[in-house]
């Protein structure tokens, strides 16, 4: 018997009932004060970046075994982003703590004011499978840096990762109020059946609403990290080579096209088209030679679930023809190859779900302004792109196009960027987080108002006079001036 079976048989089950326990225990270190310390927030931030660094060969393994992660991919985007999230929150974590001061209103003359930033409480974190190291850990750190207890539900899709997580985060943690729960749709439902102060989940939009419903019976705040159809817009006046190698590494080079900010699909014209197609099938074949599916540095597909259903969306009619590179695959491996389409009917099936896996259509457009037309038909997606040096339509594209990000003449970098915050709008989610913002998703910014007693205006006092309306009104017309105009009668 495999140690996984013998803890699964031996392991009780995640309930209701485990999950009451838990809560109430989280809560019982919340209310004792104990994360609120800027002390206890910062040891936990040493410790989840040592963590990270202690074990990037097991990381490493784990994503091997879950989606074989190439490992530069690995360190470059899961170990590394979190060693960096670490570091801006423990260099940042004072500045942040520290209430802002506001100005006040002539209404509560004379008084102070300041926004204090407070944590919202015992916090549930539920992560997907595709990026799985980040998407558990970047959200925790937002969550311990606010000074919350927090619960982090890693996704079953990716075991490995999930067993390595609640391993490691049981030593390093302080398991007192950061705990990990395993498991799949049964724990998670268990979960959500508590109260808590925040949920954070990412994954995708189905979900998404069943979560949120479950956080509506509280009262609850959520953060939902969803996905879309990311667009790139490709236009003629461009550095090609550049252009579709960037392409090809937010594409295949994201976990083969399995990222919520995956390019989705490609708009040219018709025109250019052919010369982007032949840019792509060059750069693809340095990248990953002439037989991709046998290729090291792409991930598969993860499992043979996610692998039927890309298949479906090559078997349909509307697509027959339409490969123009790849279209291999080999079931055995869960692996498909980079697989380009061309002039996609935006009917197609294709074009009616998030892909989230290697296939990239191109749509076609008489004109490159149609486009954002084009885009606007669908949901809003969380990321869009476009490849251009005419600013025009840089500035058309930036008012034109809702997405959660957009990139000008790059693909997926946007989320690098801890100064910007990276979250979906409409169907492709609500609230953000990264650097600053993720401290700002797991606080509550209180309004603090100081007062003294000097200064106490009788106008507030009944009885309610007309001299006092006379002034009620001057200060509403015409502050401080309309004021001693209307005590003194000066004209
Ligand atoms: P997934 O299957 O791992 O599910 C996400 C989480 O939801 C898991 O922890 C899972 O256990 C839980 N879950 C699944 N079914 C549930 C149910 N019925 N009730 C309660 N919980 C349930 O991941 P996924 O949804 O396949 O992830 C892919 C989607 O996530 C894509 O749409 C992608 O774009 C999106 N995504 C978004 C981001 C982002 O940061 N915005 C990042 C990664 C992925």
């Amino acid at each position: 018997m495999s140690e996984n079976t013998k803890n699964e048989t031996t392991k009780p089950p995640f309930d209701a009932v485990a999950a009451t326990l838990l809560t109430t225990e989280l809560r019982e270190t919340f209310a004792s004060g104990k994360t609120r310390s800027y002390e206890w927030r910062a040891s936990q931030l040493h410790a989840l970046s040592r963590l990270v660094a202690d074990h990037e060969k097991q990381i490493v393994d784990a994503l091997r075994n879950d989606l074989d992660k190439p490992p530069l991919e690995t360190v470059a985007y899961e170990v590394a982003m979190l060693k960096n999230s670490c570091n801006v929150a423990l260099k940042e974590l004072k500045n942040w703590m520290t209430p802002e001061k506001v100005k006040t209103s002539i209404t509560t003359f004379p008084s102070s004011a300041e926004i204090v930033s407070e944590p919202l409480g015992v916090v549930l974190v539920i992560s997907a499978w595709n990026y799985p190291f980040l998407l558990s850990l970047d959200p925790v750190i937002g969550a311990i840096a606010a000074g919350n207890a927090v619960v982090l539900k890693p996704s079953e899709i990716s075991p490995a990762t999930s067993s390595l997580l609640a391993k490691l985060l049981g030593e390093y943690m302080d398991n007192s109020s950061i705990r990990v729960v395993e498991g799949a749709v049964d724990e998670t439902s268990a979960l959500l059946q508590q109260k808590w102060d925040k949920i954070f989940y990412t994954g995708n939009g189905r979900v998404g609403r069943i979560v949120m419903a479950a956080a509506a019976k509280h009262l609850t705040p959520v953060v939902l990290e969803l996905g879309g159809k990311s667009p790139v817009v490709v236009d003629s006046n461009i550095n090609l080579k550049v252009a579709a190698r960037r392409i090809i590494a937010g594409k295949w080079g994201g976990n083969n096209g399995q990222a919520c900010v995956s390019p989705d699909y490609i708009i040219t014209t018709k025109d250019y088209a052919p010369k982007l197609v032949d840019a792509l099938k060059s750069e693809l074949e340095k990248f990953y030679g002439k037989n991709p599916l046998e290729s090291k540095d792409i991930s598969r597909i993860v499992n043979s679930n996610h692998f039927a259903r890309l298949i479906k969306l090559l078997d349909d009619d509307k697509v027959s023809g339409k490969i123009v590179y790849g279209g291999e695959k080999d079931e055995s491996k869960l692996r498909i190859s980079p697989t380009i389409l061309l002039d996609v009917p935006r009917d197609s099936l294709i074009m009616s779900e998030e892909i989230f896996g290697p296939l990239l259509p191109i749509l076609v457009v008489d004109k490159l302004e149609e486009s954002f037309d084009v885009i606007n038909t669908w949901p809003k997606p969380l990321a869009a792109y476009i490849f251009t040096s005419n600013k025009k339509l840089k500035e058309q594209f930036v008012m034109t196009v809702s997405a959660g990000g957009l990139v000008v003449n790059d693909t997926t970098v946007h989320l690098a960027v801890h100064t910007l915050p990276f979250g979906g709008v409409g169907e492709s989610g609500l609230g953000a987080y990264h650097g600053k913002f993720s401290f700002d998703a797991f606080s509550h910014k209180k309004s603090v108002l100081y007062r003294g007693f000097f200064g106490d205006a009788a106008i507030r006092y009944p009885p309610y006079t007309n001299t006092k309306m006379r002034l009620l009104k001057a200060l509403i017309g015409g502050g401080i001036i309309g004021v001693i105009r209307a005590l003194f009668g000066s004209s």
